[in-house]
């Protein structure tokens, strides 16, 4: 029997497994390809790996028995029972110490309940987000690796080697514990969703408060990539508000208004409701999709539900785009403060010991929210490892005193004009909110009282809870 030569197997032969096993051709891995449907692999093998050290296998047993150990096995399949339909399977061939990687996006419930399973089995697991979409794969992807430790020795080479480089350093460390990967990995896609919720809304503003052609917003988008919003993000819109379709018109407008969704949006607000962390901005982008979806039934309510009679904003243009950029801007420094919280409260649930600012350098580059944003946020947590909020750091802070004039402006132009602006607005509320040291929520506490006596607490003497009969009557 020959040696084994192949360092990783990876499972899965669609576009992000293909690329991701190029990807470590590229830097000098022997990589065994399988697939369930296994005529994919000899495809594979004949065309898009011609020419490079990629073998293939043509059964579970065969690719575990080309690996070297500890075998390293990773998973690209669709996130579900695909993932746990391929570990029963390789399972019984693998010996303690050996490594199975899921690389899709899985739940984290899902890899906290597969890593505790294998752990019995004293195999090691590792959930490990991967974000960058198919270039991101074959070319840098941001990598999210969690679960159990003692893997990471003998995967740090290989993922450091393919992942994106930020400022000379790798998008990929060790996140975190069990499901921790998985979830970081999570509510990096909640943060997408706002982002991109952010900048529908600087788009609506400007098209409708403004008037603006698509050609002319393009070119406030480039403006804006140049300074503290320079981000993967405003940079693909500024091509896609310039992309004409083959009649000269912009492309984007005739697109249906109806955005789609996989869920991961919506995991994230779930698990902040569920952990009662107020993630706002994510949970209006979700249900800012939702919204869009209902379009058949928003066009037959646009025809009779009227707005406010102005619509278009007559003060100066050039200071109201400006303005629209200092909203965007202080809305994502609340969306990101509230990622963090997120985090923070989730590492204390499932005692995490998570590396917050690891973490923002694994966004900074790779991934889909990749921005020169990340790196402010990397050096706030660098400062200060332990603080309560982004927002109450220096740079934050001060970005927001900066920008909260023009912030308020535009929502309450936007307000004032009729144009929904979700994103903006929660976040502005969290922050008037999050700044406050009174709050009305001592009323919430007499109404529980009255109405169910659930009692409240003084003020002046907290931790003693008080019933008080309201109404005087028995
Ligand atoms: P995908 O369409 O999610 O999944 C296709 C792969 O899963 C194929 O190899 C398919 O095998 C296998 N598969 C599907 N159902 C299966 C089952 N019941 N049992 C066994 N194998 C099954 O592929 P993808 O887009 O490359 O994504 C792979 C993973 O990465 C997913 O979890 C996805 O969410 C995640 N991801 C994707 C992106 C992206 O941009 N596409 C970005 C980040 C993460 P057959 O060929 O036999 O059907």
């Amino acid at each position: 029997m020959t040696e084994p030569q192949a360092d990783i197997a990876l499972i899965g032969l669609a576009v992000m497994g293909q690329n991701i096993i190029l990807n470590m051709n590229d830097h000098g891995f022997v990589v065994c390809a399988f697939n369930r449907t296994v005529e994919k692999v000899d495809h594979f093998l004949a065309n898009e790996a011609k020419g490079t050290k990629i073998i293939g296998a043509h059964s579970i047993e065969e690719m575990v028995s080309k690996l070297k150990k500890p075998r390293r096995v990773m998973l690209l399949v669709k996130a579900g029972s695909a993932v746990d339909a391929f570990i029963d399977k390789i399972v019984p061939l693998l010996e303690k110490g050996d490594i199975i990687i899921d690389g899709g996006n899985s739940e984290y419930t899902d890899t906290r309940r597969r890593y505790f399973a294998l752990k019995e089995k004293e195999l090691l697991y590792v959930g490990s987000g991967v974000s960058g979409g198919e270039d991101g794969a074959r070319y840098g992807p941001s990598l999210m690796p969690g679960g159990s430790i003692e893997a990471w020795p003998h995967i740090k080479t290989i993922f450091q080697s393919i992942s994106a480089k930020a400022d000379g350093e790798p998008c990929c460390d060790w996140v975190g514990e069990d499901g921790a990967g998985h979830y970081v990995k999570m509510v990096h896609n909640g943060i997408e969703y706002g982002d991109m919720q952010l900048i529908c809304e600087a788009y609506h503003v400007m098209k409708d408060a403004l008037g603006m052609t698509c050609d002319e917003m393009s070119e406030v988008f480039a403006e804006w990539n140049k300074g503290e919003l320079d981000s993967f993000l405003i940079e693909i819109t500024r091509d896609i508000l310039k992309f004409k379709d083959t009649d000269g018109e912009p492309l984007v407008e005739k697109i249906r208004d109806a955005a789609g969704q996989k869920g991961t949006g919506k995991w994230t607000a779930i698990s902040s409701l569920d952990k009662g962390i107020p993630v706002t901005l994510i949970g209006e982008s979700v249900f800012a999709r939702c919204l869009s979806a209902l379009q058949q039934e928003r066009v037959e309510a646009s025809k009779q539900l009227k707005g406010p009679t102005t619509t278009k904003y007559a003060g100066d243009k050039k200071q109201f785009i400006e303005n629209i950029r200092q909203a965007l801007y202080a809305s994502k420094i609340v969306s990101y403060a509230q990622g963090f919280m997120l985090l923070r409260e989730a590492a204390k649930v499932f005692n995490w010991k998570l590396n917050y600012g690891g973490i923002a350098l694994m966004w900074r580059g790779g991934c889909i929210i990749r921005s020169a944003f990340l790196g402010k946020i990397k050096q706030a947590f660098v400062k200060n490892p332990d603080i309560t909020n982004l927002i109450l750091d220096d740079f934050f802070h001060k970005a927001i005193d900066n920008s909260q004039n023009s912030w308020r402006h535009v929502v309450a132009t936007a307000v004032q004009l009729g144009i929904p602006t979700p994103a903006f607005s929660t976040a502005l509320a969290f922050y008037d909110g999050y700044r406050s040291a009174r709050l009305p929520a001592n009323l919430i506490q007499a109404q529980r009282d009255y109405f169910g006596a659930h009692t409240y607490e003084l003020l002046a003497d907290p931790g003693k809870y008080i019933h008080t009969n309201w109404t005087g009557h028995g």
